[in-house]
């Protein structure tokens, strides 16, 4: 493991996304983005993407330089065209469009179809939390994501479909919670693949649908599954992630016929709530404190533990991280500036 600045880190990033054709403030967005989920212990969709986003753009299936294009729109809700450009960007736009909306109503719906990869969700929910709003998400992977077995079945028909939702409060980080339906997220398949390590038991199935913690065998032909995450709660969840963020928005539900099929498709259906619209915001600035200090005061199961709040984790990884640095596996570094020296940047200006 190394550590790295995340602003060091930023900034070869951002060359890396310039070196791929992205406008320089398109390629800070991304980058700033991906480091972030680092930044936070989201591994998975920080860093470790890079160059699989570089691929996609390289085969045309991200574009560079794409803003999002309104379809339409009808009281407060609107549908929005990401046409295969940049999830950061896109995401950044719609959730830009939502806050206004919000502002503006009291309540706004945005849905996306057709975005490249959105990232970390919880990112989204962030954003609406800091101009003081309730919002929730939820996502489908529309191509590329078909990973995740139904409950009771044994191949990928589904997508790992995050949820996410964020509430601000008076004193104090956000509340937000950001979870894949799927048991566990495919970045950290690859992570665990890179690191060498097991998968977690009860998580992945193999191409003939037996249960295994070799990350391996998920890339093998034929390829495994992941399980989703609760049995058929999970399940149930990332079905309604489908139907909301992909048969609504017009982004396609998961379907291999799909015409998006051959590509990695995020469409989202995201939602937010100004308090002052419903019971006021003293009324849920008071609220919110008594059930986040109720809720932190049940006694530990363990000793020593206690109980997190959604979101607390990723605000001391933060901290930690922000004054410690970004810790980075070697498989993940050689990725890296393999990915920036092909695109003829020299790591060592960013990093001595
Ligand atoms: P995870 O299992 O680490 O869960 C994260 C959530 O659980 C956070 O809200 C966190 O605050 C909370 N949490 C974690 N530990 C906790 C504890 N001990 N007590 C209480 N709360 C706790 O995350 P995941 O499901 O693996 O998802 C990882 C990331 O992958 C997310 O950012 C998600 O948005 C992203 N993702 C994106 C896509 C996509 O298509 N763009 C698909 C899947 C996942």
């Amino acid at each position: 493991m190394m550590k790295c600045d995340a602003s060091a880190l930023s900034a070869m990033i951002a060359q890396i996304f310039e070196s791929a054709g992205s406008q320089s403030a398109e390629a800070a967005i991304i980058a700033d983005h991906l480091v972030e989920s680092n930044l936070v212990g989201h591994e998975s969709h920080g860093v470790v993407r890079v160059h699989k986003y570089v691929d996609w753009r390289e085969a045309g299936e991200v574009i560079p330089n794409r803003h999002a294009e309104l379809v339409s729109e009808r009281g407060a809700v609107a549908l929005l065209d990401g046409r295969f450009g940049y999830g950061q960007v896109i995401g950044l736009e719609a959730m830009q469009l939502l806050a206004d909306r919000t502002r503006a109503q009291g309540f706004g719906a945005v849905a996306i179809r057709n975005s490249g990869h959105l990232g970390r969700i919880g990112a989204w929910a962030e954003m609406l939390a800091a101009d003081g709003f309730v919002s929730v998400h939820f996502v489908n992977t529309s191509g590329y994501g078909i990973l995740v077995a139904p409950h009771g079945g044994s191949d990928r028909r589904l997508s790992a479909n995050p949820v996410a939702a964020g509430a601000p409060r008076p004193n104090g980080p956000p509340i937000v919670l950001d979870v894949a339906t799927s048991t566990i997220a495919e970045g950290k398949i690859q992570v665990a693949r890179n690191q060498g390590k097991h998968l977690p038991e009860n998580a992945v199935l193999d191409g003939r649908g037996a249960a295994t913690t070799d990350p391996e065998t998920f890339y093998a032909d034929p390829p495994g599954a992941i399980f989703p995450f609760g049995g058929h709660k999970g399940s149930g969840l990332s079905f309604f992630c489908e139907i909301l963020a992909g048969c609504l928005t017009g982004g396609f539900a998961s379907n291999p016929e799909a015409p998006t099929a051959n590509r990695l498709v995020n469409n989202m259906l995201s939602i937010a709530f100004d308090p002052e619209s419903l019971a006021g915001q003293s009324f849920f600035d008071e609220d919110m404190s008594r059930l986040t200090e109720w809720t932190k005061a049940s006694p530990p199961i363990v000793p020593g533990g206690g109980v997190l709040l959604p979101g607390e984790i990723e605000a001391k990884v933060r901290a930690e991280r922000t004054a410690n640095g970004i810790p980075i596996d070697a498989e993940s570094w050689e990725q890296l500036v393999g990915t920036a020296r092909r695109l003829g940047i020299d790591p060592s200006v960013y990093f001595k």
